[in-house]
């Protein structure tokens, strides 16, 4: 049985290879992650340009690891359809530096990644540990060792996004599933002048947690609870949907000619 690992912090991240190396006592393993940063990044794919991928050396007898000049979607796509001889059980994307919670999901390339697989019809999940400071990688990476010997076999469509806070094993409070809260960010835009004198601009801003009411995945990390949320790429607003409903007669005469 084989496992696929990647990530968005690029092939060199600590909290890859401490993945790499918990998943790997489970069985064998094959990382296929990014040569540079992709945080942010999103669900991106490379279309307008080839990819280019190296093997390099490995830190344990049963993982392999390939760099690739894309982006965490595109390792997965690359691992599933040409590095790996037959589908992995789950794909397993992390462990990211800091939180993803709430919104950040559409900005994350380590969560994308996971909907990568889930298009692939692979089970997944992304892990995330909630600091980015002092990062305690060995428990997000117990954290997602347990975690995956239990998916195992677990129907295909599975997409999980998992966050752990940063404290030491016996120091978790349990395991919270959880819906997604709401996390914005503040002044996230600054505005300067270059050397040369002109403006540039850096998009960068504080996480602000408009909503973490009960049952949230920010109000799951608070209390000390490893998060697990369920989710799927059906963004449809059904609620809207009803709601709009009246207008149906309408709408659908808008274009029409009168
Ligand atoms: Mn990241």
């Amino acid at each position: 049985m084989r496992f696929l690992l990647t990530n968005d912090d690029g092939v060199d991240s600590p909290g890859l290879m401490a993945l790499a190396q918990a998943i790997s006592e489970l069985g064998d393993v094959a990382v296929v992650a990014p040569e540079k940063e992709w945080s942010g990044g999103g669900h991106s794919i490379t279309i307008h340009k080839p990819l280019r991928i190296r093997e390099r050396e490995a830190p344990g007898e049963r993982i392999r690891v390939w760099q690739c000049s894309g982006s965490p979607a595109d390792c997965v796509v690359i691992g599933v359809f040409d590095l790996l001889p037959e589908p992995p059980i789950l794909v397993i994307s992390g462990i990211n530096l800091g939180p993803n919670l709430g919104e950040d999901l559409t900005y994350s390339g380590t969560v994308s990644a996971a909907m990568e697989a889930y298009i692939c019809d692979l089970p997944a999940f992304s892990i995330s540990i909630a600091s980015f400071h002092g990062p305690r990688w060995e428990v997000a990476a117990e954290v997602a060792q347990r975690l995956a010997k239990l998916l195992i076999g677990f129907p295909k469509r599975l997409l999980l996004n998992v966050n752990v806070p940063n404290c030491s094993l016996s120091e978790l409070r349990g395991v919270a599933l959880t819906r997604l809260g709401r996390r914005r960010y503040r002044e996230r835009l600054t505005k300067g002048n270059d050397p040369f004198g002109r403006p540039y601009y850096w998009i960068a801003g504080e996480p602000e947690v408009e909503e973490n009411g009960e049952g949230s995945d920010s109000q799951a990390l608070e209390h000390g609870f490893v998060s697990i949320t369920p989710f799927f790429l059906d963004l449809t607003d059904y609620t809207m949907l009803a709601r709009l409903d009246p207008l149906r007669k309408e709408l659908a005469q808008i274009l029409l000619p009168s």
